[in-house]
């Protein structure tokens, strides 16, 4: 690592960025290239000599990164990139970055450390721990997932990652109980709405996979899980002698933002004992406006709880902030201790309870504040290497602030409200759920109310506006029907943006209907 040539470098490719974003319009939203296409285009083998040896051995190292910038980066990976951070970006849910994001990253990037355990760089660690306190607070999270107690948080790389390591510290925590032989018998129950993530985790967790319960919901619940239907099916299961041990809801559901209503489905939990699991990983960042602040209501019941920072929350990715009230779980469910991993501190220090038998009194007290200090992040996830990711959350929380946070979510809601209001006046088309946050989902209605023509139709239009590299939006399927969802979240969104996307939507509408006339 020559710092003079990172600097040459950084410079340079600083100035590319900026610029990338500066023209971000100009590119096709949707990437249009066919599968197979960079094969093309790069060789079959990585090269013996670096590229432009030439200019290394000059000393023009910045012309060395422009080259690489032009002849590469410009002409091989630009066409194969679908550009997320587009102003024109409705599809999926949004990915944000942001300058605050984007130098917390670069920070990371740059000191490049391993962070697993306290002693491998304290300041991640206490960073981690600090940070997620303060996003925990202004979530309005329940005291018990903050560190100062027996909770806390932690930086997951995914929402995903997420679920699974919860599950992975209830499936241990029930089987401690029951024993280890009733693995076939344990019970994961959630809405057939739930992110596939979390039947992902069932199949890594070893659930049988008939007793991963994905109940249905339905629109006369605008596809929120039913804790009627829950308690039944609860009862059923343990009837024969099954044993329910982990629920998972949803604030704000992939397909449409459904809301699980937390505080009934947590209390059914509890009841039988259950570890409650609560994924917003979108909607999750709308909950910092106090008048969002409510579709989380009942978390006080979750055993934890997850967001994405890094989907609408100006976080370049990956960030996903997870939260749990014992934290114990998660380190009785994957913590190992080799050798060549302790740090002096670490073989030192006795099991907490010693401690306590050791100390009374005030120093009791200060002891165990210290054991508390000492969390090592290797044992509340999968792999055992970390990156320094608080450093961005960090500074988008320092650099923005939460009234700066709170205005650009009500933006993003507000401009979704407008595309809402524009389907309205347009009688081809509808609104198919309610729209909560900044998601709408729509579609253009079926002519002659013949539905199956209605899904083809609505398939074409979303294949039609993409292709156009205009805009891109996503689609899903509630109830059979095939629908359009327009998720507004992109930073460099504007109003314009909007209205641009609706015209293409509309004329595309129009070419459609009258070839199928
Ligand atoms: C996006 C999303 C996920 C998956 O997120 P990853 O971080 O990519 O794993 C899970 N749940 C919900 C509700 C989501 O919206």
């Amino acid at each position: 690592m020559d710092a003079e040539q990172l600097r040459e470098y950084g410079h340079k490719m600083v100035d590319f960025i900026a610029d990338y974003y500066k023209t971000i319009e100009n590119f096709p939203v949707l990437s249009q290239v066919e599968p197979g296409y960079l094969r093309n285009l790069l060789p079959d083998s990585a090269p013996n000599q670096p590229d432009s040896f030439q200019h290394v051995l000059d000393g023009e190292v910045a012309q060395l990164i422009l080259e690489f910038i032009r002849l590469h980066i410009q002409a091989k990976i630009l066409p194969g990139v679908t550009h997320w951070q587009s102003p024109n970006y409705f599809a999926y849910y949004p990915s944000n970055s942001s300058v605050a994001g984007f130098v917390g990253e670069m920070l990371s990037a740059g000191l490049n450390i391993v962070g697993f355990s306290w002693i491998a760089s304290p300041a991640a660690t206490e960073l981690e721990m600090i940070v997620l306190d303060w996003l925990a607070k202004m979530l309005k999270l329940p005291e018990d997932f903050l560190s100062a107690g027996q909770g806390g948080g932690v930086i997951q790389g995914t929402a995903s990652e997420a679920v699974l390591v919860v599950l992975l510290a209830a499936r241990d925590k029930v089987l401690r109980r029951v024993g280890k032989d009733a693995l076939e018998k344990l019970v994961v129950y959630a809405s057939d709405q739930t992110h596939s993530s979390l039947q992902k985790a069932c199949q890594i967790a070893g659930i049988h996979p008939e007793n991963c319960r994905l109940l249905k919901a339905t629109s006369s619940t605008n596809y929120a899980l039913s804790p009627e239907f829950l308690s039944e099916t609860i009862s059923q299961d343990l009837t024969i002698g099954l044993i329910p041990f982990f629920l998972c809801a949803t604030v704000g559901t992939t397909s449409s933002t459904a809301v699980d209503p937390l505080l009934s489905l947590g209390k059914i939990a509890k009841s039988n004992g259950m570890w409650f699991h609560v994924d917003a990983a979108y909607a999750g960042s709308a909950c910092v406006c106090p008048e969002f602040r409510h579709y989380m209501d009942g978390v006080e019941e979750a055993d934890s709880f997850n967001m994405n920072a890094h989907k609408w929350f100006l976080t370049n990715f990956d960030c996903s902030a997870l939260w749990v009230k014992d934290r114990s779980a998660l380190v009785q469910a994957l913590s190992t201790n080799p050798e060549y991993l302790k740090n002096k501190k670490m073989a030192d220090s006795k099991p907490a309870k010693t401690w306590f038998l050791m100390y009374s009194g005030k120093l009791a007290k200060l002891v165990a504040s210290q054991a508390n200090m000492v969390v090592d992040y290797k044992d509340w996830q999968v792999p055992l290497g970390r990156r320094f990711r608080s450093l961005k959350l960090w500074m988008v929380l320092r650099l923005y602030g939460l009234e700066n946070l709170q205005c650009y979510i009500r933006n993003h809601i507000k401009l979704a409200k407008h595309f809402e209001n524009l389907i309205a006046q347009d009688p081809r088309f509808e609104v198919v759920t309610p729209r909560i946050f900044s998601l709408v989902c729509f579609r253009l209605l079926p002519v002659r109310n013949n539905e199956s023509h209605g899904n083809k139709l609505n398939h074409q239009l979303l294949d039609a506006v993409n292709s156009t590299g205009s805009a891109f939006i996503s689609h899903t399927v509630l109830s059979g029907k095939y629908i359009l969802r327009f998720a507004v979240g992109a930073p460099l969104t504007e109003e314009k943006h909007v209205n641009a996307a609706w015209k293409v939507l509309q004329d595309k509408a129009t070419s459609l209907l009258a070839e199928s006339l």
